[in-house]
Formats: C-alpha cells, structure tokens, sequence
C-alpha cells in the first residue's frame, strides 16, 4: 500500500517539519471492515509507517492482501513545515520548546541539526494543526470558509493543550458568526443539538463571551426537548468531565432553563392574575366580606375564554405538548395567537352591570384585553438575558462586576 507522506509548506522557509499521525477517519474503519467481511485479515494498518509495510516481494496471503490494500484509499500522514518563531509567538508552549533548555530545545538549537527539523506530534490531529498553522502564519487564502464542528472541536483541543487560544480568536469569531447565520439553522451539522454544542463548547476553549452567550441562549430556546426535564437531569451532549471543560456549564445550563420555564410559564399566566389583581385591589380593605361573594362573571368569563385559547393552540402548562416543545416554539406560537386575538372581545375583562359584584369599585377604563397582556408580557422574551455569562461561569458562578458581556 503506498503512503506518501503528503508535506504541506506553510512556510517555505519554516524551520520545522512538524509530523502527524494519518487520520483515521470513519472511512479507513469502513473499508478495514470490509476487507475482514471478506475474510482476508489485515496485515498492517494504514497508518502504520511505510517502514513496517510488507515488502513488495511478499508472495502468497500477504501479497494478496498487499494487492488489496493497494486498491483502498487511505488518508495520508500530515507533515506541516512551519516557522518556530512563528509558533512560537503564538503558543508558549513551542516558544519553551524552542528556547529553553529542554530535551526538543537542545536538539534543535544543536549546531548542523537538520532544517526543516523533524518534530513528531503523534497525539495531535494534524488536519486541525494545519488549519491552526494557517492561521498563525496569516497563510489566508488557505484557512476554510467553515471548517465542520468537530473539526472545530479538534481545533479547539490543541488551542487548549498548546494556550494558544487568543492567536485563533478573530477566525474564531469569524467561523461562529458564519456557523449561526439564519440559514445554518436547518443545516444539522451547524444547527442541531450536537452541532450546537460544539459550538458552544469551541467558543468556551478560545474564550469569546459574545458568541458563548449567544449559543448558551440559543441551545437553551431551541432545544428544551432534548435537555429534559428536572427530574431527568440535563441531557447535553457534551459530557461535564469533557476533556475540554473545567467549570460546571451544566449546572448553569439548568439553572438558566428552570428559570427561563418558570418565566415563561409566569408570562402565559401574568394575564389572568392581572384580571383577579383589578378584583382584589378594590377589596384590599379589613373587611372579610370579598372572600364571601362570587367573583365577577365578566372575570370568569374572560379568564375561561383567555384558558380555552391557550389550550387550544397548546399552550396550556399541564398539557404534554407543553414539556416536549421547545421554548422559542411556545413563545412564538403564544406570540401569533395574542396578536391575532388582540381586538377579540371575548378576551376583554370589564366590570359588569350586577349589583354587589366582586367588580363593583372598578373604574371603567381598568378593564384587562388578555390576549395584549400575554404580548406585552412576552414581547421582550427574546431578549431576556438568561444565556450563561462565560466570565461568570469562569468565576464558579459569581458575578464579579466586570463581564465583558453585560447582563444586569
Ligand atoms: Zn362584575
Ligand atoms: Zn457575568
């Protein structure tokens, strides 16, 4: 099987060759896989090094399986000839591998040491290192438009192991702001849960408190039905003892979706306690008498008609459907059915012409339109500033008055 090692310059006078293992991607598993359906076993893995491959002269099983492999097309090892300075400005890490006194360091510094200088980095992804490489070394024309969110992910990873997350951060909040346009939303690589999540999960690692709130925000709106409920605990795909994370974002996740629940359930409701506020607040007196009438049937009336339109768009917080949507689908949908019915008079609480009513000391004019209330009340929901601060998550949850997102 031939693997030509594929050199990618991305500097042609870098003065390292920095070497990766190939990637062993799911179409390698695949093809391995059938080979073996096939009842032939492999005798060295693609990404073994050409040094160990069979020897073109093998006869019999072995040669037969080397004309097999042949045929298959197996990623190559990625070697990257970078500059040290380079790497070296924007990681401390290659800046203590290349000046101080360490083992790499010595060698390389080492009178006659060849140049590019081979430095193998078997653990690292090199097809995320190249893009990394590309980006420090301002080799733009190269970078992806939008690399996937795994890819993102994997990038991420060595930001994290090599600290050099502020060397990514314009084409981190570049690949964000391309990765949530409108039309990615229906695209489920970027806009599904996962895909979602690892958005999220980048702009932790690189550190950008904008696009970590605005994804925090929008997992939280979009996608309630697959986070559960309370008594499920939260289901994100990220696992909370992910390599990559060190705060408690679950928690905080929870704890902004309990409130965002209650908020939005307190918005659909706020209607009807106004209606029974405008009742009490006449009666608000020492006497007991209120507790002993029949409420207002103009009140009840309009209560009924206001509960009936709620449950007939599935709006109502004890229906199924009310758990298993998410929470932009409910706000939305609360939204259009208050706008259409915001001239309906059977919404309309005023006080009645009977005697002795719970109403009987309202002023006309302090009448209650229901379905206005519920668009007043929820109007500015999609502006509520429950998405997670990113500083404060840093903080351990604290609020110290200098987020660089404002949320209070
Ligand atoms: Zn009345
Ligand atoms: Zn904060």
């Amino acid at each position: 099987m031939a693997t030509r090692t594929r050199i990618q310059v991305i500097d042609p006078k870098g003065d390292v060759l920095l070497r990766f293992a190939a990637p062993v991607t799911d179409a390698v598993i695949q093809q391995l896989e059938e080979l073996e359906a096939r009842g032939k076993q492999p005798v060295n893995e693609p990404w073994s090094s050409p040094e160990s491959m069979c020897t073109p002269d093998a006869e019999g099983p072995a040669a037969d399986m080397d004309m097999q492999l042949d045929k298959l097309e197996f990623p190559q090892p990625v070697n990257l000839q970078v500059s040290s300075v380079v790497l070296g400005l924007a990681s401390p890490v290659f800046y203590a591998m290349f000046n101080l006194p360490m083992t790499e360091g010595e060698a390389f510094r080492a009178p006659g040491s060849p140049r590019p200088f081979p430095i193998s980095l078997p653990e690292d992804n090199g097809e995320a290192f190249a893009i990394l490489a590309h980006v420090i070394h301002h080799r733009t024309d190269a970078i992806p438009f939008l690399p996937s969110t795994a890819m993102l992910l994997a990038i991420a990873a060595l930001a994290d192991k090599y600290v050099c997350a502020p060397a990514l951060m314009p084409y981190g909040v570049l690949w964000l702001q391309r990765a949530t346009e409108p039309e990615m939303r229906d695209d489920p690589e970027y806009g599904g849960l996962v895909g979602r999540c690892n958005l999220l999960l980048f702009a932790y690692v690189l550190d950008l408190p904008v696009e970590f709130a605005r994804l925090s925000w929008d997992v939280l709106l979009s996608h309630r039905q697959l986070l559960k409920d309370e008594m499920h605990g939260l289901e994100l795909p990220i696992s909370p003892d992910h390599e990559l994370l060190r705060h408690d974002l679950h928690g905080e996740i929870a704890r902004r979706k309990a409130r965002l629940r209650c908020d939005v359930h307190n918005a659909l409701m706020e209607p009807i306690s106004r209606v029974l506020a405008q009742l009490h607040a006449v009666y608000s007196g020492p006497s007991p008498e209120p507790e002993m009438r029949p409420t207002c049937p103009n009140a009840a009336l309009a209560i009924g008609n206001y509960m009936a339109l709620l449950d007939s768009y599935n709006l109502s917080p004890w229906r199924p459907q009310y758990e298993t949507d998410s929470f932009s689908a409910i706000i939305s949908r609360a939204l259009e059915v208050a706008a259409q019915a915001q001239e309906n008079p059977m919404l309309f609480f005023e006080m009645c012409t009977r005697n002795r009513c719970a109403c009987d000391r309202m002023v006309y004019g302090d009448g209650v339109h229901l379905a206005r209330r519920l668009a007043f009340r929820l109007g500015g929901a999609w502006k509520w500033k429950l998405w997670v601060c990113l500083d404060c998550l840093k903080n351990g949850g604290v609020d110290k008055g200098n987020c660089r997102v404002k949320h209070w």
